[in-house]
C-alpha cells in the first residue's frame, strides 16, 4: 500500500511540474520575455525525500530549501543524484553558515555583511565560488529580512570583494498584495535596481522573485528564477515542526 501511495504522489508531482512549467512558458510569452529566460526552482522545504526524487525523475534539477539542517540532511541523503543544484533560500543564523557554505550551490538570502563574510571564509577552496543573491526588503516591513534599496549598493560592493562568493543577483519576498497591479507595483523598484546592476556586471543574471501565488506579476516584472513550492508539492504541513 505504501508503495502505491508514493506512486500516486509521484505522478501528481510530475503532473504539477509539467503544469507549472507550461504556465511559466505561457507567461513568459505573454509578457514578451525571451523563451527559456525564467528558471524554475522547486521549493521542497518540509517535503520528504520521495517528493524530491519524484521531481528529479521528472527532470527537475534545482531545489530550494529554507531550513539549514533539513537542507543539509537532504543534500547528504541525495548525493547519488549528483547533478542536483541546491539553493538555500531561508534565513541564516551565523552559527549555521558553515553548513551552508560546505554544501549549497546557491544562497538567495544574503541579508547582512556578517553572513556574506562568513560564507566566503567558510566556502571550501576545492568548491567553486558560492552563487549568491542579495535579499532586498521591498515591502518595508520590520519582519521581513533583507537590505533596503538604499543600502543595496554598499552590499553589492562588499560581496564583490569576497573571493569565494559570486554575486548573481537579487531576491525578494514581498508581503502579500491584494491584486496583480499591487504585486507589480511592489516589484517595480526592485526590477529597476536589478536592470541597473546587471548592466554593471555580466555575471549578474538572476532576479529571484515569484512564488506560487504571484507568478504573473513576477514574470511581468522580469523574474529570471521563480521559487515554487505549493503548486508543485502541495500544501505544507508544519504540525511536526518544532
Ligand atoms: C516557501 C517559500 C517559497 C515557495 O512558496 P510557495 O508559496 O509554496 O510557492 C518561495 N520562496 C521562499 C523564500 C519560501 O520560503
Amino acid at each position: 500500500m505504501a508503495i502505491e501511495v508514493e506512486n500516486i504522489e509521484a505522478k501528481e508531482i510530475q503532473a504539477n511540474l509539467v503544469r507549472v512549467s507550461q504556465q511559466i512558458d505561457h507567461l513568459a510569452q505573454q509578457y514578451q520575455r525571451e523563451s527559456g529566460s525564467v528558471r524554475l526552482l522547486a521549493v521542497s522545504k518540509t517535503k520528504p525525500l520521495s517528493a524530491l526524487e519524484a521531481a528529479y525523475h521528472a527532470g527537475q534539477r534545482a531545489f530550494g530549501e529554507n531550513y539549514v539542517q533539513e537542507a543539509v540532511d537532504k543534500y547528504h541523503a541525495l548525493t547519488h543524484l549528483s547533478d542536483v543544484e541546491w539553493h538555500f533560500i531561508g534565513p541564516i543564523q551565523s552559527n549555521k553558515s558553515r553548513l551552508i557554505a560546505e554544501t549549497m550551490h546557491w544562497v538567495h538570502s544574503i541579508d547582512r555583511e556578517k553572513i556574506a563574510r562568513r560564507l566566503s571564509e567558510q566556502r571550501p577552496t576545492e568548491l567553486p565560488p558560492l552563487n549568491v543573491c542579495i535579499q532586498v526588503n521591498i515591502s518595508g516591513e520590520d519582519t521581513k529580512a533583507g537590505v533596503t534599496l538604499s543600502e543595496l549598493n554598499d552590499m553589492v560592493a562588499l560581496v564583490a570583494e569576497l573571493p569565494n562568493l559570486r554575486l548573481r543577483g537579487l531576491m525578494a519576498i514581498p508581503a502579500p498584495q491584494q491584486s496583480h497591479e499591487a504585486q507589480c507595483a511592489v516589484y517595480q523598484p526592485l526590477a529597476q535596481a536589478f536592470v541597473e546592476l546587471s548592466k554593471s556586471d555580466s555575471m549578474i543574471d538572476t532576479l529571484s522573485i515569484g512564488m506560487s501565488g504571484d507568478l504573473p506579476a513576477a514574470i511581468q516584472a522580469g523574474s529570471t528564477m521563480v521559487r515554487v513550492g505549493t503548486a508543485i508539492f502541495g500544501e505544507r504541513d508544519y504540525s511536526g515542526r518544532a
